[in-house]
């Protein structure tokens, strides 16, 4: 038996198929024109196959999420051209275009996007909370709280509207501020960065009873992980008045009528005390008696946080330095220490409970899971 190769039809070989799968998952290794080639093959071969068409987008997805907009932009062209495409396959690729834009900083577009998804009929619920999120990152910040609100999202809505506020405040409208921030507590009252603002804001205009009745009030409303950032937050601002004070060279700024620091703090501790013992609310207790100097008094609230948690490293580290000038140290010695003392202090404090996201800052949405309100302190230095 002879064998006909010739009118044989040639099947796809593996190394063709291992190519183009190369191609696709190949990353920086292999020329642009190839990945489109590639991605083209593949729009191709998905036809109106739902399986085939979900995991073309999830290939899409894939790349926006690496940063790859290009790539994911592409994917989503190469479908809404195709000729005889499935009207909702049009609808999904239109509304993964806009998330792409959206990703890629493209905001216009990302817009134009969402409203050819909605008037070819994808989930309109989908589509508002794109859209407020894309009002949210354009600085509309009425808007986005707005959009929330009618989604029933009541934290982000809170978060806008504190946005909105301090917009507000920047503006000079004090009043239409102060309502923004009503606004967000009746919304949700939970929302920590609300109540972080009507303190800073009662911190600026010098009256210390209000800032320790917000506190009080804040600290029952507030989830208990969450408290810490309200007083993280204040001891910010302390440093920021410091700062304009020390550069202002006398100018009026809007820190020039703070709180003393003293003042702050005697009002400020018996809040604390009032507490359910809490090993954050007294450690930053200790820092507001170390800004005044009460060195006494400090190491008296450092000792009272170990006591709730022997092993929180940061009031461990102060008292180390505290106990430190009592100490006769060789010059070698002393410079060892400094150096890992510096770098202990640079150890980012804080943590995102959901993705681990380590930072030094405070954030109410993760940077990268954006989770609301995972912001967790590294009490435990393993964590
Ligand atoms: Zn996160």
């Amino acid at each position: 038996m002879v064998w006909n190769f010739f009118s044989r039809k040639k099947p796809i070989g593996f190394d063709q198929n291992i190519k183009a799968a190369r191609y696709v998952g190949g990353g920086e290794t292999f020329p642009v024109q190839d990945t489109r080639a590639a991605i083209e093959e593949l729009s191709q071969v998905v036809k109106n196959d739902p399986e085939a068409v979900e995991i073309y987008l999830a290939l899409g997805s894939l790349y926006r999420s690496q940063g790859e907009i290009e790539r994911a932009i592409q994917i989503r062209n190469s479908l809404i051209v195709r000729p005889g495409l499935d009207r909702r396959f049009k609808a999904r690729a239109w509304f993964e275009l806009g998330r792409d834009f959206r990703r890629g900083g493209f905001l216009d577009r990302a817009d134009r996007a969402f409203q050819e998804a909605r008037s070819l009929g994808q989930n309109p619920t989908a589509i508002h909370h794109e859209i407020a999120s894309l009002a949210a990152e354009r600085g509309s910040f009425e808007k986005a709280a707005e959009s929330f609100g009618q989604l029933n999202l009541p934290l982000p809505q809170a978060h806008y509207l504190v946005r909105l506020a301090m917009d507000c405040f920047e503006e000079g409208n004090d009043s239409q501020a102060h309502r923004a921030l009503r606004h967000a507590i009746r919304a949700y009252p939970g929302a920590v960065e609300a109540w972080l603002e009507q303190i800073i804001q009662a911190y600026k205009i010098g009256n210390e009873d209000r800032v320790a009745s917000i506190l009080r009030e804040a600290l029952t409303k507030v989830a208990p992980q969450l408290s810490f950032v309200l007083l993280e937050g204040l001891i910010q601002a302390l440093n920021k008045a410091e700062n304009a004070k020390q550069h202002s060279f006398g100018d009026e700024t809007e820190w020039s009528r703070v709180c003393s620091d003293t003042t702050l703090t005697a009002a400020i501790l018996p809040v604390i005390e009032s507490q359910e013992p809490d090993v954050l609310l007294h450690y930053y207790g200790s820092l507001l008696l170390l800004r005044i100097n009460d060195i006494e008094n400090a190491k008296i609230w450092l000792e009272k946080t170990l006591l709730l948690q022997s092993d929180f490293w940061l009031a461990r580290l102060e008292l180390f330095e505290l106990s430190r000038e009592d100490q006769t140290l060789t010059p070698f010695f002393n410079e060892q220490l400094s150096f890992f003392i510096g770098r202990a202090h640079k150890v980012h404090r804080f943590f995102c409970g959901q993705c681990g996201l380590k930072r030094d800052q405070l954030f109410l949405n993760c940077p990268r899971c954006r989770s609301w309100h995972s912001i967790t302190f590294r009490t435990d230095f393993s964590q």
